[in-house]
């Protein structure tokens, strides 16, 4: 299990830190046959350097973190619209380094998309890349250093898209009878391209436990089925009429704001309860994939499955959730929650489930991380994704930029 503040417990690492929120052990102290560890604290690297209004871009250094980006940002009238669910201390440099995507990415994209130009520190110099809003002067590098990890440089400074600060929020829910109906409904939406800001839609499971706290503000009269989170910012706002009749045709009830308001409020403080679960013997861990359309329910249900088998058989039956909260027209991420009883060894009892589901999800065809990246935790299944001959590729690269392979230590390459 990794937690958020792991980074700042650890004596040090191979490479930057100062977010610390990986999630699959990205700033784990790893040694790598050295003698020492070293660790980069980012902190002062906090500048808005420019914001080229006409363009609508913003150099931001690399360890402001979300909220702070936001408020630099907001006084000059713009914001970044991203916004994941560690937004509260991830910062610029690790969203780029791990292709961050937010819960508002229908809307504003993936962080990776947003990255117009970055400078990079390497031991072996340093790359500034990206001079043009589109290239075609061979290969584009900026996407060998978005989602590097740490392992082949320091990213410090980013240049990124940033929209005018929206000045109307506008927020939905809805009731689809199941997970099938709402996912199709998506795929409309995501083909169509009237996509709200934020779409996120949760399975029966999911939507039993939201529900449950939902009934005094709006969802009272709904029991079952599936409930999508809408909600538009600024331009979005223009294609609603569209969203809502491609949502009414594909078999969805409107719910009104409530649900999607309380959501809202909310959004960020699920994971603070994790260790007060634990206390009460209740094990909470989330894993993450992604797929096309035609073969997202196959995923879907190769993990779910692997996971509830795997714990059953440590004696400890799940309730395995799942919501759609990132969609493109030609597939969408699957992001899952698990809850189960505390094993004697939670670290041990979660390591084995998440090995069965990664397994799964590697049978399955899917990508082993939409979003987390890969850090220490899916290296193993890396391989089976880019192959022998992707991962000498980055082996290369990474002797170029860092022959003595001080950066980050056994993360990312397998
Ligand atoms: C509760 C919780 C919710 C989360 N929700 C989301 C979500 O909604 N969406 C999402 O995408 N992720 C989510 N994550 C995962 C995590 O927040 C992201 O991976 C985030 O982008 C990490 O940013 P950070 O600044 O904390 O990076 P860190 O955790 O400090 O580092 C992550 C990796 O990036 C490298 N790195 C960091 N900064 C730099 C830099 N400047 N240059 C080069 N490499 C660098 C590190 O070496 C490490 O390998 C969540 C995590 C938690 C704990």
């Amino acid at each position: 299990m990794r937690a958020a503040g792991a980074l700042r417990r650890a004596p040090g690492g191979g490479g930057p830190l100062w977010g610390g929120t990986s999630v699959v052990g990205g700033v784990e102290p790893e040694r790598g046959g050295f003698g020492s560890v070293v660790a980069l604290d980012l902190r002062r690297l906090d500048g808005l350097l420019e914001v080229d209004a006409e363009s609508q871009t913003a150099t931001l250094q690399a360890g402001l973190r979300g909220p702070e980006a936001e408020e630099l940002l907001a006084g000059r009238g713009f914001t970044l619209g991203h916004f994941p669910q560690s937004f509260e201390h991830a910062s610029i440099g690790g969203f780029a380094a791990t292709r961050s995507s937010g819960q508002a990415s229908a809307g504003y994209g993936r962080f990776d998309g947003m990255v117009v130009r970055l400078r990079v520190a390497t031991p072996s110099g340093e790359l500034d890349l990206g001079r043009a809003p589109a290239s075609a002067a061979g290969p584009d590098l900026r996407q060998l250093f978005l989602g590097s990890e740490g392992a082949l440089g320091i990213i410090t400074e980013v240049t990124v898209r940033v929209h005018p600060k929206p000045r109307e929020v506008e927020a939905e829910a809805w009731s689809f009878p199941d997970f099938a109906t709402g996912t199709k409904a998506l795929r409309l939406l995501a083909q169509d391209g009237a996509l709200p800001t934020v779409a996120r839609l949760s399975d029966e499971a999911e939507t039993m436990i939201n529900l449950a706290t939902a009934r005094d503000v709006g969802g009272g009269e709904q029991s079952g089925g599936c409930l999508l989170i809408t909600r538009y910012e600024g331009g979005r706002i223009a294609v609603r009429e569209r969203t809502r009749e491609l949502l009414a045709e594909a078999g969805g009830a409107s719910l009104g704001a409530g649900p999607a308001e309380k959501w809202d409020h909310g959004r960020y403080h699920g994971p603070y309860l994790r260790d007060a679960l634990l206390d009460v013997n209740a094990l909470v861990e989330t894993l993450e994939t992604a797929s096309t359309w035609s073969r997202l329910e196959e995923t879907r249900n190769a993990v779910r499955d692997s996971l509830t088998e795997s714990l059953q058989a440590q004696g400890t039956a799940p309730l395995v959730m799942c919501h759609i909260s990132h969609v493109y027209p030609t597939g969408a991420s699957l992001y899952f929650t698990v809850a189960c009883g505390r094993g004697e060894d939670p670290v041990a009892q979660w390591h084995e489930a998440k090995r069965a589901a990664g397994d799964a999800i590697s049978r399955s065809g899917a990508t082993i991380t939409h979003h987390h990246a890969v850090g220490l935790d899916h290296r193993e299944w890396l391989t089976d994704e880019i192959g022998e001959l992707g991962v000498a590729v980055l082996r290369a690269v990474k002797s170029t930029v860092d022959p003595s392979g001080v950066l980050n230590p056994g993360k990312l390459i397998p």
